[in-house]
Parts: structure tokens; C-alpha cells; sequence
């Protein structure tokens, strides 16, 4: 970790509605200033749409596969990245519908350190009771996108059906895989676990093209994990395509869609999904928006050339 920065929490700790745990805005202070973890509120037709920044994690080059150090460090550089300190952004999204609230994928909470966990203050903060959420709907089991949806072993949604995919509740409730998967992937299954145990009757899983509500309906995106999917909101010819961690590493992966990371569980599957989504949309105006984008990671795809570019979406006032 970066020692110029270092993480501090907010003295003004607040009580998360409806848990009755404490739960702290975290900021980072670099340089003595200070970054709040934040949100961004947006229309798709009648959805109202809000990005909330769960923090950033610290990310190491050397998480990329299939791209010399010297390489990735270029392409960083020519998107005005510092290649020794690249932060990838956690983000999760609230959606508003019909009287309804789901969110998108959890956010870390402390699973992977203190630069995450912002989601509940943020939460907090936007006057939103994780009592009202009524579906936490899950692109995949890793870390990063369901450690947010416990606190103490239970789970911080106590309304909330829990919508994820078959195929990756049985792959990371899996005692026999586990078994096999390196050490430091061994922790990902007992998470995985500790949540679905949490959520219990409330599991629902999904498979395939699955209508998951009025609006919302699932899009198989395998490779990153098994059950890896994205989610497209229509509402009113409007569409926002959430498409998880298609890319992770978003400039480096925009450039050369073959890299991959070490956090794919079929890196080739992982390619394949990317480069056919990436054609898919690019040039068409399908807004988009992804976990690992930079905050609020709401925008568009463009080719350019062989590769593709990101052009974010203006910042609404809505
Ligand atoms: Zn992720």
C-alpha cells in the first residue's frame, strides 16, 4: 500500500439505519486532503439509477495476465495513471423502481481493508434504509461485490432476497473445490458461504437470460467467475447494460481485451465474454456501467481501432 496515503475514518461515525451497528463514512486523506466516499444519481426512463462508491482498492500490475509489467505500465501512463499506484474503483448501484429498491452488488465492506466499506455511510448519507432494499442482486461472489452484504454473520439487508447465480452458489459453496483452489482464494468460498447462510430462504437463484424483475433481466457475461452476469435495466426505451467486472482494469483491458487477471476463473472464457460484449456495444449508445470503473463508471463504449475507449457520462444534476 501506498504509504503517502493513509486511511482515516470520519470522526463523525453514524449509526446505519436500521442495523443499529455503527458504520463509518471512510474517507481517504492523501496529503493531507480528504476524499469522501460518494454517489451519483441518474434516470434510466422512469428507474432512478444511483451510483454509490464503495472505496477503491490498491491495485498491483502484477494481477494482470497476458501483458509484459512494461506494457501495462504504457498504457497506464497514456491515460494518465501513475502505473506504481493504480486504485481500482469498488462501486455498487441502488435502483429505484415502481416503489421498489434493489441494489447491485454489495461492495466489500472490510473484506479486503480499509480503503472499502463506504456503501453504508453512503447509504446513510442518501437517507436510504438497507431495510428497504427488497432485492441485493449479485454479479458474482467474489469479495469485493458480496462482503457488503453481512455485518457480524448477518445479513445487512434483513428484507432483502438475495438474487444471484446458480452456477456460482455452487461453485462457492463448494467444500470439494475449495479444497483445491490456492490459499489465497480459499477465504472467497467461506465468505460466499457465511452469505448464503445468512440470507438463507431468501436465496434466489438465477440461470441463464433470467427475467429477475419488472425491468431488470440477467446477461450471462461467464469467465470472470462461472456465474459471472451483467443486468440490463429498461425502462421506458431506456437501458443501462451493469455488466459487473467485465473489465477490471479498465484502461489496460479497453486497449488489449485479451489481458486477464488472476481473479478469473476461466481467463479464456473470461476473453471471449469480454470481446464479444465489447463489440457488442461499442458505437451503439448502450449506456453502460461497471463495478471496476472509475466512479460512478456509468458511460458509453467507442472502438477505436482495434481497441475500444470509455467515454464517461456527464455527471447528472437530476
Ligand atoms: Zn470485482
Amino acid at each position: 500500500m501506498d504509504r503517502r496515503h493513509f486511511m482515516m475514518t470520519a470522526s463523525a461515525s453514524l449509526l446505519a439505519a436500521g442495523s443499529g451497528a455503527i458504520v463509518p463514512i471512510r474517507v481517504r486523506a492523501a496529503d493531507g486532503g480528504m476524499q469522501v466516499t460518494a454517489a451519483q444519481r441518474f434516470r434510466v426512463g422512469d428507474m432512478t439509477v444511483t451510483a454509490m462508491s464503495d472505496g477503491f482498492i490498491p491495485l498491483d500490475p502484477s494481477v494482470m495476465q497476458g501483458i509484459e509489467p512494461e506494457g501495462a505500465a504504457r498504457i497506464l501512463e497514456d491515460n494518465h495513471y501513475d502505473p506504481a499506484n493504480i486504485h481500482g474503483s469498488v462501486n455498487t448501484y441502488l435502483v429505484e423502481t415502481g416503489g421498489d429498491t434493489w441494489l447491485i452488488d454489495s461492495g466489500a465492506d472490510g473484506v479486503f481493508g480499509p480503503t472499502l466499506g463506504g456503501v453504508a455511510g453512503v447509504m446513510q448519507a442518501l437517507g436510504k434504509d438497507p431495510a428497504a432494499i427488497s432485492k441485493l442482486i449479485i454479479t458474482h461472489m467474489h469479495g469485493d461485490h458480496i462482503g457488503g452484504a453481512v455485518m457480524d454473520g448477518s445479513s445487512f439487508y434483513p428484507n432483502a432476497e438475495l438474487v444471484v447465480t446458480e452456477s456460482d452458489v455452487n461453485f462457492w459453496t463448494s467444500d470439494e473445490i475449495q479444497a483445491k483452489a490456492p490459499d489465497a482464494f480459499k477465504g472467497a468460498f467461506d465468505l460466499a458461504k457465511g452469505v448464503i447462510a445468512a440470507y438463507g430462504d431468501r436465496v434466489k437463484t438465477i440461470s441463464g437470460e433470467a427475467d429477475v424483475a419488472p425491468g431488470i433481466v440477467a446477461r450471462p457475461l461467464p469467465g470472470h467467475t462461472v456465474g459471472h452476469t451483467g443486468y440490463m435495466l429498461e425502462s421506458k426505451g431506456q437501458s443501462l447494460l451493469i455488466w459487473g467486472d467485465t473489465l477490471v482494469v479498465a484502461a489496460i483491458q479497453l486497449a488489449k481485451p485479451e489481458v486477464t487477471t488472476v481473479y478469473d476463473t476461466d481467463p479464456a472464457q473470461s476473453v471471449a465474454t469480454r470481446k464479444d460484449l465489447l463489440a457488442s456495444v461499442a458505437g451503439t449508445g448502450q449506456m453502460v456501467a461497471g463495478m471496476h470503473m472509475p466512479f460512478p463508471g456509468v458511460g458509453y463504449v467507442e472502438s477505436a481501432g482495434e481497441a475500444y475507449a470509455f467515454t464517461p457520462a456527464h455527471w447528472e444534476y437530476f
